[in-house]
């Protein structure tokens, strides 16, 4: 048995959270759920945002499936997310991005995009003077080997050919400049059988929209992929689209790309289609890939039939997407 933490979070997290675990619970005997507390909703209860409880019980788990958490405005709030990502020491953020509906006048996307999830913008290192204030950004030579070495072993067991480095070296020329020269080593010295590949950050987001298809997969630094991953998932229908995955050597902790959406919480119109493919992935970590490939049979089930989803346009809202998704898992009913 595999055990899972199970962090639902804030907003809309518990109600797509809690349709991935009946999918998740549907679809394989081999996993077992246990509930920690995250966000505002832990802060409430234990005063904390990531308490030591959560922390604990992360690490003692095979993996972890989060919702999403509401970012609070208050000297003391500092995001619970960068903290277990930090705590864990999950060096590397992965998001697919795919078409699950044909979307008229927009071009196929299948694009997955590796992004380093310690350093870059993301060290909450800033410094206030008179003046106004200053951020420090770091790229380390370990950080970029780490995750470059990390998108060339995920490409090679995932069937991708080609790996896009993005940065912006132009301008940025000693930080990513150790990015993207890290990148060429590494390709030039172990990356017999990938294509490399390097684009400036800006025009990735241009042909990311024009062009799609010019990307199989992608490496880049923290903020550029959480961008980055914002506009394909944009491209590809919507952000209730897209799964992510932090991944370290030793822990995991899979969610959906979108955040806590309080503009539509509550109201059983979230769609959880990111959530239930954040589980996916996740049982493919753990090695249990037959039962990943059946949820995702039965999730494109449910969009090559036709139907769609609130945030589409069409009627469907959480709890008859899922109803629909739980349908097309039992047995005979894919095809
Ligand atoms: P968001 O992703 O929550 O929402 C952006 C837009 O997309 C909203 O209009 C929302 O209704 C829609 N949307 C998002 N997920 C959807 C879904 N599953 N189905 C249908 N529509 C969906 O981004 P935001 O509005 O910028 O942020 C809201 C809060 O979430 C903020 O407090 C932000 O800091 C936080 N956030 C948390 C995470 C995280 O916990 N990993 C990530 C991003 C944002």
């Amino acid at each position: 048995m595999k055990r899972v933490c199970v962090l639902p979070g804030d907003g809309i997290g518990p109600e797509v959270v809690s349709s991935a675990v009946k999918v998740l619970e549907a679809a394989s005997d081999e996993l077992e759920f246990v509930h920690a507390d995250i966000g505002r909703t832990a802060y409430e209860r234990h005063g904390s945002y990531l308490p030591g409880d959560t922390l604990k019980t992360m690490r003692e788990c095979d993996s972890c499936l989060f919702g999403a958490v509401t970012t609070v405005e208050s000297a003391d709030y500092s995001s619970p997310v960068l903290t277990f990502r930090k705590e864990l020491d999950l060096y590397a953020n992965v998001r697919p991005v795919r078409n699950l509906v044909k979307i008229s006048g927009r071009s196929p996307i299948d694009v997955v995009i590796v992004r380093e999830n310690t350093e870059g913008m993301y060290t909450q290192n800033e410094v206030f003077d008179d003046i106004g204030v200053t951020t420090m950004r770091r790229v380390s030579r370990k950080a970029s080997e780490r995750i470059v070495g990390f998108a060339m072993r995920y490409a090679r067991a995932n069937g991708r050919r080609r790996i896009t480095c993005v940065h912006k070296s132009n301008v940025l020329k000693a930080s990513d400049g150790l990015f993207a020269s890290t990148f060429r080593e590494l390709m030039a010295s172990g990356g017999i059988g990938l294509e490399a590949d390097e684009q400036l950050v800006d025009s990735c987001a241009l042909k990311l929209v024009t062009e799609p298809s010019a990307f199989d997969m992608i490496v880049t630094l923290n903020l550029y992929g959480d961008i980055l991953s914002d506009v394909a998932a944009g491209v590809a229908g919507g952000l209730g689209f897209a799964p992510s995955g932090n991944i370290g050597d030793k822990h995991s902790v899979f969610e959906p790309a979108h955040g806590s959406a309080p503009d539509i919480a509550g109201r059983g119109v979230a769609n959880p289609t990111a959530a239930i493919l954040a589980g996916s992935m996740m049982l493919r970590h753990l090695g249990l890939s037959e039962d990943a490939g059946r949820i995702e049979g039965a999730v494109m089930q449910f969009y090559s039939s036709g139907h769609l989803t609130a945030d589409l346009g069409g009627r469907h809202g959480s709890d008859s997407f899922t109803e629909h998704v739980l349908r097309n898992l039992r047995p005979g009913a894919q095809h």
